[in-house]
Order: C-alpha cells, then structure tokens, then sequence
C-alpha cells in the first residue's frame, strides 16, 4: 500500500514529505490508519544520529495508535475498525528465553527486537518506519489492544514514555511502602509520578525549575525537590529507595546518588549516551545500585494501558500538527522544559495527502522482518 510520512534523509536535514510502498498484511498480521502518534525524545535522538546507529531515511514515530483497516489470515486479536496501539518494538525472535518470558525489548535472538524505527533486520538494507506516515503494519502479537472508553489520542505516550516507567517501577517492587523519585519531570518524568501514585507509593519529584512545583503537586506528586537548590538536596539526603531518572541528556549523578536510602536503587530510562565522574565511595558503603531500563514487554505494556484506563490516568499533551514536527523537535533539542507530551494529531497528514501526491519524495520501501510464529514454537 502506498504510504506517505515525515522522514530525515540524512542527520542534518529537515523532516520532509516521504513517499513509499509497505507490504499488505501477510497471515498474522494488521493493517491500520494512524490516526495520533506521540513524539518521544528518541526520535530526536535518532533524527539526528545521537546514538550513531540511525539509517536513512528515518521516519520515526514509536508511539502510534490508528484504527485497523485490514486483518491478515488468522488474526484473531484484532478486527476492521478496532482502536489498536503500537509501542517501541515491531517485531522480535518470538523464540528466546526472553520473547517467552514475555519481555521481547530484552530478545535476545540473532538481531534482538525489531524497533518500529529504525529497526535494521539481518540484512544491510532493512529498515523500519514508524508512526510519522499514513499507515502502518504490524503482526498482530505487538498490536496493543486499547481500552473502551481510553481516548485514543492518550494512547501513544502510554506506549513509550509510560511503559518506560512503568515497568522499572514493577521490576523493582514500587508499592505502598516505596518512596519513589522521579528525576526530570518530562515526558516520562511527569507518567511517572502518575503512575507511581497509582501503585500506592509515596512520589518525590525533582525537577530544575520553581515554577513547576505547584503543577506537579497538583499532578499527585507528594514532594517537590529542585534540584539545584544544595539545601533541598541536603534535606533529602537518604529519603530515596527507588529513583527514576528520565533525564535524556548527560548530567551529573552524584547529588542523586546522596538521596538513595542504604539498598536503594537509581534506575537510568533517559539517558544512554555517558556519565562522568560516578563517585562510587557512597555507592559502596551504602549498597546503591545504579541500574538501567528499557521500555517494556508488550504484556506489560498491555498492563500499563489497562491501568491507566481503569485509574482514569492520562499524559498531558499538546495537540500538533503532522507539518509542525521540525519546530516541535527543534523546542526538545534546546532541553524542552515543559512537562507535557507533544502528541501529533495525523488528521493533518491525511487532510494534505493529495497535494502531497507530486511534493512527496520517494524513499525504498521498509521491510519489517520475517513473521515467526510464538504458537509453533
Ligand atoms: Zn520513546
Ligand atoms: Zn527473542
């Protein structure tokens, strides 16, 4: 089918009007109409090559929900005009301990999960697009199933920024008797502190700026630190057991690590480019671990999904435009300060469809990998 999107040809390039073909379903997979996608940090990240792995053209997007418009043999999780979600991954071995244990983000199979972009497979040329197009396809296992009475346009960021802190926050048992930090009140940051209250723990937010201190608390968070005053920092000292730190960019650690309780864990979402400088002396002799995590299996993305709709939780957003990306990805690259989700309503994409006809430049057509069957296995 004949699919336009939001792509960059190269690091340094604009996101522009991309044209190209992706395949009809095959058995167990579902076709869909994207009708909202999130924009996550990583996209930015991957736009511009921070992690030195990006393939072009990169047309991103991981946080994607549409409506199905067409079912492959033997699908039976979904059906033609269901509200279905797409997360971080597209694909994966199916065949792992991993995949089994159902955390297909940690596959372990010859190529590891297949990302929704920039999913290189086996092959030099394989590439994935995500969700900044017209239409997606996928095989129905990392299809999530929304909610009734979800609005779909909440969807998306439950499916990166939300499962992203959901499931450290479940690996590492935050509940009732848990005091929960959350570093950098962001995207992930302000799902955090959400969900956090969801599961019963007491939240600490930290942020850099005064002025989010009433919004957060307004937001369900029970404390508010900023971070860069040392004598609320100080006061703090032990009060942690569990941090997260959603933070996308290099930064200094250490005045976090003297807010974790002895046996106290800081866990890194954001940032995956360094550190410097981790002191270890208080790791040492208090036990803290620094540990990291990536986005979450679909059962349990499932599971956030399912939670935010019976808890009535929802990501703040802000509507924009499909034509808009490059000013919102230009607001994220100079440190985006705000504690929302920029959420890309894709009725603006399909209203300029047919002019985009002659503009749209072609790009080769994505290959989303083999379909392995889980059953079979
Ligand atoms: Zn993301
Ligand atoms: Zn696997």
């Amino acid at each position: 089918m004949k699919v336009f999107g939001f792509g960059a040809q190269d690091a340094d390039k604009e996101l522009t009007p991309l044209v190209f073909d992706r395949k009809d379903p095959r058995a167990g997979e579902v076709a869909f109409k994207v009708t909202y996608c999130g924009v996550c940090h990583s996209d930015l990240h991957q736009v511009r090559n921070d992690w030195k792995n990006t393939k072009y053209p990169c047309i991103p997007g991981h946080e994607v929900v549409g409506e199905v418009t067409e079912v492959g043999e033997g699908v039976t999780r979904f059906k033609k005009g269901d509200t279905i979600g797409v997360g971080c991954m597209v694909n994966s071995c199916m065949e792992c301990e991993k995949c089994h244990d159902n955390v297909e983000n940690y596959c372990q199979g010859p190529i590891g999960f297949t990302g929704t972009y920039n999913g290189p497979g086996k092959k030099e040329d394989q590439n994935t697009y995500g969700g900044y197009s017209s239409h997606m396809v996928v095989r129905e296992e990392f299809g999530i199933k929304v909610p009734k009475g979800y609005d779909p346009k909440y969807v998306g960021p439950v499916l990166c920024a939300g499962i992203t802190v959901y499931s450290p926050m479940k690996h590492w048992n935050v509940g009732k008797n848990t005091t929960l930090g959350v570093a950098g009140v962001g995207g992930l940051g302000h799902m955090a502190i959400k969900l956090g209250k969801a599961l019963g723990a007491k939240v600490v937010a930290l942020t850099r700026s005064e002025g989010k201190k009433d919004k957060l608390l307004n937001m369900g968070a029970d404390e508010v630190i900023i971070s860069e005053n040392k004598d609320d920092m100080k006061a703090a000292a032990q009060s942690i057991d569990v941090l997260i730190n959603t933070i996308p960019v290099p930064h200094d650690i250490n005045p976090y690590v003297n807010l974790m309780k002895p046996d106290g864990s800081i866990v890194i979402v954001g940032n995956l480019i360094n550190f410097e400088n981790v002191v270890p002396a208080p790791l040492v002799v208090n036990r803290i671990s620094i540990a990291g995590s990536l986005i979450g299996g679909i059962k349990e993305t499932q599971e956030v999904l399912d939670i935010c709709a019976e808890h009535d939780i929802s990501p703040d957003i802000k509507m924009v435009k499909m034509q808009q990306i490059n000013d919102v990805l230009d607001t994220l690259e100079k440190g985006n300060d705000s504690d929302f989700r920029h959420v890309i309503d894709m009725q603006s994409l399909h209203d300029e469809i047919d002019s985009l006809q002659d503009k749209a430049t072609q790009v080769k057509n994505p290959d989303r990998g083999e379909v392995v069957n889980r059953k079979a296995s």
